[in-house]
């Protein structure tokens, strides 16, 4: 059996055990050893794989002037589809208002799941900071202490400036440094392979174990917020990407297939850092060289999260609208501006978009304290962001292979 059917039936299975077994303490015990050890092993393959597929790619872009072209795509992909992913999540909470029941806030209704303090704890160190710290973080003082902190920004920024000088080295140096990071890209690779033969195990303890610790009845007093962000989250995944794949001339509906292993792992893990060696594999079946998707999936990874801008705007209108509070054209702008802004900042990791919900919450005016209205949700709805955040950049990858004239199309699917 193929393996994204068998992590399939995992997470259906996990769904159905999670939610039979409650959070049974012997249940929940093994699968978290189990779902720690699947995510420690995508884990340990992060520094490594981004360190090497970047410059690898990058020694192959070479000292041509591609790396401009190349990043410019990349930049004018990331921002469009982000921002058009934020506009979306405007219309449509504002659209459905889910903070409104029965024409009173919600707010009182909903009843605050967690004083501030709390929250705030949950979310330390989730790296929602402000756009001059994103800056400082991408310029370490100590590489090594970045990469134990899994400061990825700064990784990426390094692993630019290596590539960028390696590729200008004298010929037989640069051929050396060319041969060995294209080797190790490959074993990182074929490692991501092999640890992925454990993914529906993995995916099953990770998932039984939310559903078993969550369990569906947290979603009841917020079902319309729920459904309103998943019908936003699915509007961006399966009809405005799909769109613009169409728009190159490619078969989405092959794209949506060839990224389903990618978009499952998101799924379980609720990280795109974690995701990364996955979508690697996905690019390259798709046809992406290297050298396109070395350069454009850490990046994306890190900075392009089409379902977190999302879910970071409609949570904070949600939550105004939750404590009865008529946001003005500017404070949507101001919401939306961020969103933009703090979805580049946030880390690739479960959760980490309620620090950048708290920085739009007070930059609006209203308690950070709302962040616990939504928490109950958060859990799940992390699963699905993080899915569109992964999709996101696998379709940038792929559109920009294509327009470097990478993949080929199949003659039916060329539009004319
Ligand atoms: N979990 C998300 C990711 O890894 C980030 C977030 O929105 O919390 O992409």
């Amino acid at each position: 059996m193929k393996l994204h059917w068998q992590i399939a039936i995992a997470l259906l299975a996990a769904m159905a055990v999670g939610g039979i077994v409650g959070d049974a303490p012997w249940f929940i015990k093994l699968a978290d050893f189990i779902g720690t050890l699947f995510l420690n092993a995508l884990r340990m393959l992060i520094v490594p794989l981004i360190v090497g597929a970047m410059i690898h790619a990058i020694i192959s872009i070479g000292a041509s002037n591609e790396l401009g072209r190349i990043g410019w795509k990349t930049v004018l992909y990331f921002a469009t589809t982000t921002l058009g992913a934020i506009v979306l999540g405007l219309v449509i909470i504002n659209a459905v208002q889910p903070g409104i029941v029965d024409g009173q806030p919600a707010g009182a209704r909903l009843g605050l799941d967690a004083s501030a303090d709390a929250v705030l704890e949950k979310v330390q160190g989730r790296d929602g900071r402000d756009f001059v710290g994103v800056v400082l973080r991408m310029v370490p003082p100590n590489l090594v202490q970045a990469a134990a902190d899994n400061e990825m920004l700064a990784l990426i920024f390094f692993s630019l400036l290596f590539g960028y000088f390696a590729a200008r080295l004298p010929r037989e140096l640069a051929e050396v440094q060319q041969r060995f990071w294209a080797g190790l890209y490959e074993v990182m690779i074929r490692i991501t392979g092999w640890v992925m033969r454990f993914a529906p195990l993995g995916v099953f303890a990770l998932v039984g174990k939310t559903v078993a610790q969550t369990g569906w009845s947290a979603l009841h007093p917020l079902l319309v917020f729920f459904f309103a962000v998943l019908v936003a989250l699915s509007i961006q995944a399966f009809i405005v990407l799909p769109l613009l794949v169409r728009l190159v001339g490619l078969d989405p509906l092959r794209h949506l297939k060839l990224s389903v292993p990618a978009l499952l792992t998101a799924f379980s893990t609720s990280s795109s850092a974690a995701t990364l060696p996955v979508t690697f594999g996905c690019a390259q079946r798709a046809g992406v060289s290297d050298r396109v998707s070395g350069f454009v999936l850490p990046l994306g990874a890190t900075v392009n999260m089409n379902g977190t801008a999302l879910y970071e705007c409609a949570a904070a209108l949600f939550i105004a609208q939750a404590y009865g509070l008529e946001l003005s054209f500017i404070s949507q702008f101001v919401v939306v501006t961020l969103a933009l802004l703090t979805s580049v900042g946030v880390a690739g990791i479960p959760s980490a978009s309620l620090v950048a919900i708290a920085v739009i919450l007070s930059a609006v005016g209203l308690p950070m304290e709302g962040v616990g209205l939504i928490l109950a949700v958060d859990r799940i709805l992390d699963m699905c962001r993080t899915a569109v955040n992964v999709f996101g950049d696998l379709t940038g990858t792929v559109i920009i292979a294509r327009l470097e004239g990478e993949i080929e199309a199949p003659a039916s699917d060329v539009t004319r």
